[in-house]
């Protein structure tokens, strides 16, 4: 196994959502790392991929445990007997307020030294996005002050965008290939964003969570090797693709509209990419709280992922014979 388990550093780790589109990322990284590893799943897997990323955990070394965080009595009983020291949550948006019956759970159980909620995205209270995405943020908030008014040590992670094409209608845009016919350009295309890789997504938030100096505070990513606009990211693609792509301009109002249907969770993902390229969400603040450290700040010896690379691997995923790979 990958795992070395148990080492000078090591914690007790329970991962919450393991089997899910970031979930997977801080697995990985958590047992790659060294740490206990614990992974608590709530039904088995229909999906052959999850069932498969379960396997491969416990291949690793992780502990899987069946339960779900919504049942006070068997978290407590979880966290006491697996003797768990940091609980980090990547449930889903559905999910979010389920983390309320699991904040109990560590406020009764009381030797967690550290909890990170479902977060890895925006600073929820800093950003202002329309509903229904202001809904999951409303309740990202609740958890924030949930945790704080229980006296919890927190991490918060605010990852922002995954590197992927940031498609205004796909939830999971990391696993879909960047365009191949248009690009859809949202207004002038000139509004800068972070894109973060999801295994460093999870290598940073293992690194936090073990961390002091993130106790009690938000951790910014804001790699500037990734921080770029729309128009930079297709020309970029071009280059891997070794040819240009029509542009076509997509308006305020058409992402507006697209989070008024409240189809869920495409709208949700609407309006936060509204918030994204038309309100600059997470460039429109400087990180200068007593409350908020930068990764790059606080590691400055680690590299990310660049989004040259990561669009490499969408190549090879394409043509994986020929391999070829432009610019
Ligand atoms: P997924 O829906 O892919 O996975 C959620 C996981 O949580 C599933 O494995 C699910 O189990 C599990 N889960 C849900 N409820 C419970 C419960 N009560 N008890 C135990 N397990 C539970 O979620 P995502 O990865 O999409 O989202 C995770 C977080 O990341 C969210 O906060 C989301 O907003 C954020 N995010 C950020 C992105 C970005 O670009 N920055 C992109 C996507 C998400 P089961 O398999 O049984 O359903």
């Amino acid at each position: 196994p990958r795992s070395t388990n148990g080492g000078a550093n090591s914690s007790r780790v329970l991962i919450v959502g393991a089997a899910g589109f970031i979930g997977q990322f801080i697995a990985e990284a958590s047992l790659k790392s060294g740490h206990w590893t614990f992974i608590l799943v709530r039904s088995i897997p229909s999906c052959p991929t999850k069932a498969k990323a379960l396997k491969g955990f416990k291949d690793d070394g992780a502990t899987i445990i069946h339960g779900a965080i919504n049942n006070q009595e068997l978290m407590e009983k979880i966290l006491k007997e697996h003797k768990i020291d940091i609980v980090i949550s990547a449930v889903g948006g559905a999910n979010i307020l389920d983390q309320l019956v699991l904040i109990r759970a560590i406020q009764a159980v009381g030797t967690i030294k550290r909890f990170l909620p479902s977060e890895f995205g925006h600073d929820v209270d800093r950003a202002d996005p329309v509903e229904p995405g202001l809904s999951m943020y409303n309740e990202k908030r609740k958890v924030r002050r949930v945790v704080e008014d229980a006296g919890i040590p927190y991490t918060y992670i605010c990852c922002n965008s995954i590197a992927s094409w940031p498609y205004y209608d796909n939830t999971h845009p990391s696993e879909v290939s960047p365009p191949l016919d248009h690009f859809q350009i949202y207004g002038d295309g000139n509004v800068k964003a972070y894109f973060v890789a999801g295994p460093d997504i999870g290598k940073f938030t293992i690194k936090a969570a073990a961390d002091i100096r993130t106790l009690k505070k938000s951790l910014h990513f804001r790699p500037s090797c990734n921080y770029l606009n729309i128009n930079e990211l297709a020309s970029l693609w071009e280059k891997k693709i070794g040819r240009n792509l029509p542009r076509i301009t997509l308006s305020e109002d058409h992402l507006l509209d697209a989070a008024k249907e409240k189809i869920i969770p495409q709208s949700v993902v609407a309006s936060f990419t509204h918030d994204i390229f038309f309100n600059g969400c997470q460039i429109n603040y400087a990180i200068d709280g007593a409350d908020e450290v930068e990764v790059t700040n606080l590691y400055p010896e680690e590299t990310f992922t660049t989004m040259d690379e990561w669009f490499n691997g969408f190549i090879i995923q394409m043509n994986p014979v020929k391999n070829r790979i432009h610019g």
